[in-house]
């Protein structure tokens, strides 16, 4: 069971019981996320599942976030392994602008396990200004990484795998990352800056988006245009049916065209020029009717 080239499906403790329907298809696999990731791993390999399996601890995301400095955990990576984790992931914290001692802290530390992914949550100044320098530095430390990128202004895409991301996993493997996941939901999709504030406040059922394959983007419910879907479970009705489907109707849903274009990345000669062309026709409007504007009846 390898990694290689592979769109991971970035979820919930509480998704378990869905990991086949949001993961079941080949080129796919899944990041378990938060301190019970690997008890996820393990019910979820005991139960059958073959595809690679990942856990994320993610201490470096939400207000009691840690820096990249703390101590990295020997427990949590025996836990991984003893669960039956594809790889350990290094339970890292965050790497501030400009903070090159968290860099170097975690890479440091994730030496001492052979294999062990060391994952590195980063501002967004590190795959943009300081984009050399953190190549250079992974680099040289050799241990096989995955960047997490706090929200900030778009940057081209970094040939190293991606965790929690939102389409910007597709552009990664487009550019020669190893393996990327893509968040099953918004919260996952994101490392938001702290102080955080939550724009729109809480929403009742949590907010569902669904997928719109040309535009590449994640477009809440409510909001969803006149466009249709031909994946297996939209059978070619409109998205907008999507607004009165359950969660995991919707996240089935972007699981299957996220593959159908993982699909495509795949089979495509030039994958940089054939990520470039699809960005820009997203830009420009992606051919299909645009989704009403919220607001407009
Ligand atoms: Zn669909």
């Amino acid at each position: 069971m390898d990694l290689h080239e592979r769109l991971l499906v970035q979820v919930s403790v509480r998704d378990v019981y869905d990991a086949a329907t949001l993961a079941g298809h080949p080129g796919s696999g899944l990041v378990f996320t938060g301190q019970a990731g690997h008890d996820a791993v393990r019910m979820v390999r005991r139960a059958g599942y073959d595809g690679p399996l990942l856990a994320d601890r993610r201490r470096y995301a939400g207000s009691a976030r840690v820096r990249g400095t703390a101590r990295l955990s020997a427990d949590w990576i025996a836990d991984q392994v003893e669960a039956g984790a594809t790889v350990p992931l290094t339970d890292s914290g965050y790497v501030g602008r400009g903070d090159h001692e968290a860099l170097h802290a975690i890479l440091e530390q994730a030496l001492q396990w052979d294999g062990a992914v060391a994952v590195l949550p980063v501002h967004a100044r590190w795959v943009i200004e300081d984009r050399g320098t953190l190549l250079r530095t992974v680099t040289d430390y050799g241990s096989p990484v995955a960047l997490v990128v706090e929200d900030g202004p778009p940057y081209r895409p970094v040939p190293l795998p991606l965790l929690s991301a939102g389409v910007a996993a597709l552009g990664s493997l487009a550019y020669g990352a190893r393996w990327a996941a893509i968040g099953v939901r918004e919260v996952l999709r994101h490392l938001y800056p702290e102080p955080h504030e939550v724009r729109g406040g809480w929403r009742r059922g949590g907010a569902r988006s669904a997928f719109v394959a040309e535009r590449l983007e994640f477009v809440p419910v409510e909001r969803l245009g006149e466009g249709t879907c031909g994946c297996s479970t939209c059978h070619g009705r409109p998205l907008r049916h999507l607004a009165e489907a359950e969660e995991l109707h919707v996240n089935t849903h972007n699981a299957k065209a996220l593959h159908g274009l993982h699909n495509r990345l795949m089979r495509a000669t030039h994958r940089e020029r054939w990520w470039h062309t699809l960005t820009q026709a997203a830009a420009a409007g992606g051919g299909t009717p645009r989704t009403t504007a919220p607001g407009t009846p």
